[in-house]
């Protein structure tokens, strides 16, 4: 189903998830690759509207994640791959974009892919894809029946020089194509509706889902936090400061902060929330046990082709 048609049928929030292909290839550790299709299993009972599959900027990977999102598809949940341009030329983004649609995929996100730091293909190549707006006219004009989704950034982009440049760039990702957004992970809600307030000042009009991650362990946070660029709100922070040696302590504190986010999301009217489920489905579904939508997540499966 095209997840425009997703949000346009829902009467509550869309539930949506993302998960990342493994790290090691399937020839490299089967075990790596069955444990994610176990986790997609336990993550498939939990019926989301849609599950999106990451892809690896410059292509690591590749292969896993149009492999993961097949399984998606397969198992009847609406399947969102990624896709990032930035390093490929054109030829080799039309087909692989050919490959996804011939295996009866509709809906693809549109990305860029972090600028690489010392890029080794020639600088020429690196500068085909400069921005996502290069690859959703690509996909527009070659692959019209795709359901094309962007990336926002309600705290803004690393790169951007000043405040409202994204939704600037919103605004021009949808009038090329985009049907649907998804945020960068935030955690101050306040700050998420002065931008969408924004967001709709400036006659950006398609649904945007919130991103949201539940913080495991206390050992990826700093990470997490330098290769997103979000702020850590002061009671997280003081979670870490106090339990950095205490991941039972810190889960459950980071949880609980999840469960309060998501519950005033949807109290507050969020088009979507789309977790970011570090692979980890134990956190999501508690979490989803404690939110007050359980009504808008029961979407039938059989709404979902
Ligand atoms: P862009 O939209 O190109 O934005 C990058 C910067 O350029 C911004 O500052 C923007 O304001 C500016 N800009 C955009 N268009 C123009 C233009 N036409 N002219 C001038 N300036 C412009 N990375 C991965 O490698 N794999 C993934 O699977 C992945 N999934 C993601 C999913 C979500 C929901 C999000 C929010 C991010 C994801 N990322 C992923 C990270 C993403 O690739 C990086 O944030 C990347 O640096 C920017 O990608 P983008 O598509 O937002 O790029």
């Amino acid at each position: 189903m095209k997840i425009s048609e997703i949000f346009s049928q829902s009467n509550g929030p869309v539930v949506s998830f993302e998960i990342f292909p493994p790290k090691r290839k399937k020839n490299q550790s089967k075990e790596d690759f069955d444990s994610l299709l176990k986790t997609i299993d336990n993550l498939a009972r939990l019926k989301p509207d849609f599950i999106s599959v990451t892809y690896g900027a410059g292509g690591t990977n590749s292969d896993g994640s149009l492999e993961i999102s097949e399984y998606v598809k397969n198992k009847g949940i609406t399947s969102l791959p990624h896709f990032t341009s930035i390093g490929y030329p054109v030829e080799e983004i039309n087909s692989y974009l050919g490959t996804i649609y011939n295996k009866g995929f509709e809906n693809i996100l549109a990305l860029r892919g972090d600028l690489p730091k010392s890029p080794s293909k020639a600088d020429l190549v690196w500068r085909d894809f400069l921005h996502a707006t290069d690859l959703i006219k690509v996909i527009s004009r070659d692959f019209p029946n795709f359901c094309i989704g962007g990336a926002a950034y309600p705290e803004g982009h690393q790169e951007s020089s000043y405040a409202g440049q994204d939704i600037e760039i919103m605004k021009i990702k949808e009038k090329m194509g985009v049907k649907f957004f998804l945020t960068q992970l935030f955690f101050n809600n306040d700050n998420f509706f002065k931008f969408m307030e924004n967001v709709r000042n400036n006659g950006v009009e398609s649904p945007v889902s919130a991103g949201v991650m539940p913080l495991i362990s206390p050992k990826y946070v700093d990470k997490i936090i330098e290769l997103s660029g979000v702020k850590l709100p002061k009671e997280l922070e003081n979670a870490l400061e106090n339990y950095r040696d205490d991941e039972v302590e810190f889960r459950k504190r980071s949880l609980d902060y999840c469960v309060r986010q998501v519950n005033d999301l949807f109290e507050r009217g969020v088009d979507g929330v789309h977790l970011y489920t570090m692979n980890r489905h134990e956190a999501v579904e508690e979490i989803l046990d404690q939110v007050d939508s359980n009504v808008n997540r029961e979407v039938e499966l059989s709404k979902q082709t």
